[in-house]
């Protein structure tokens, strides 16, 4: 077994980018970068209302979740076409692979781009055929997670997750985003009832900007596996030992969090805090062409802020791989390659 203590701190970031890890927590339509954005639109004659692509990144300034998510629409307004999807996808799985991604799990908002017109196939097609083709290029394993819109109605999601039936086997779970605060999570109950009756893997934001009762209610009524965010916890002692003694997995995201000034500063975040209490806390990008940075750059930022070591690091690198919803012989492998990987960062000092 490794020594944590035989990894010196100055080869910390070095270990953080090269350590195998999974991402659970990523928006695949926010990793949809300015340049990428500009080609499709030009591709698609889609009109944007920014006259370049240095014009469009200076308007990420945000300064709460609903000032990006009206950027966000906005940037996915110029996907049409499968092939649309699958190069977005290409893109996150070519910064995934640099990362040292071995699992990614990609949230997509069907309803974004349903709304507009543009065919559920064309949308789950082309990120399917993304994620196995970078199985093939990278062995990265990857899988599609289709969120419902929650300042939508739950019978749209309903109609929604039954338009996506067709494609059943081409994504294994189902979760819940956009704006929070007003839209608990039990305006949800049916539809994840449906999901979870089809075998499908349930996880929802919950805690983010929203009060401790958003995340119970995720837990209760909507019976989640994982919470995505879920910060919101620390402000409920109660809640926290629960998460704790169930080791209910939290998908939280620090740059997104900064960004979006859930907290004033990294330094201010409370993931210390949650893994000192217990809790099975995981690093995100979440939306990362919008927050600035993708996995590695949440990572490296994070443990600086926060004055993390190697024990934290493998403790995230080992949450994010068993909380993940690979088969258990992947897993098994990949905390193989997580513990092989610290060991070599310990001899070599
Ligand atoms: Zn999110």
């Amino acid at each position: 077994m490794f020594k944590v203590h035989a990894i010196a701190p100055q080869r910390l970031p070095a270990l953080l980018k090269a350590m195998p890890k999974a991402e659970l927590h990523i928006h695949i339509e926010g990793s949809l970068e300015p340049e990428l954005i500009f080609v499709l639109a030009k591709r698609n004659g889609v009109t944007l209302p920014y006259a370049d692509v240095t014009a469009l990144r200076s308007a990420y300034a945000f300064t709460n979740l609903q000032s990006f998510l009206d950027l966000y629409y906005a940037g996915a307004s110029v996907l049409l076409h499968e092939q649309d999807f699958y190069d977005m996808a290409w893109a996150y799985f070519e910064k995934a692979a640099a990362d040292h991604v071995v699992r990614a799990e990609l949230f997509f908002d069907p309803q974004t781009h349903t709304a507009r017109g543009v065919a559920m196939g064309a949308v789950i097609e082309g990120l399917h055929r993304a994620c196995r083709d970078a199985q093939a290029k990278w062995d990265i394993s990857a899988d599609l997670i289709l969120c419902f819109l929650r300042h939508l109605s739950e019978e749209d999601a309903l109609e929604t997750l039954e338009e996506a039936m067709p494609w059943r086997e081409h994504f294994i779970g189902v979760g819940l985003d956009s704006s929070e605060v007003g839209h608990p999570p039990e305006n949800f109950a049916r539809v994840f009832a449906r999901a979870r009756e089809l075998d499908l893997h349930v996880v929802a934001h919950a805690g983010e900007e929203g009060p401790p009762a958003y995340i119970w209610s995720a837990l209760d009524t909507l019976h989640v596996e994982r919470i995505d965010h879920g910060v919101q916890a620390v402000h409920d002692a109660a809640l926290m030992k629960r998460l704790a003694d169930s080791q209910m997995p939290l998908t939280v995201c620090p740059l997104s969090n900064l960004k979006l000034c859930v907290f004033n500063s990294l330094a201010d975040h409370n993931l210390g805090q949650m893994l000192d209490a217990g809790l099975c806390v995981t690093i995100n990008s979440d939306d990362p062409a919008y927050f600035g940075g993708y996995l590695n750059e949440n990572y490296l930022q994070t443990f600086a802020a926060l004055h993390l070591g190697a024990q934290q690091a493998y403790r995230l690198a080992a949450n994010s791989i068993e909380a993940s919803f690979a088969p258990e012989e992947d897993k098994h492998r990949w905390m193989h390659q997580l513990k092989v990987c610290f060991q070599d960062f310990a001899e070599n000092d």
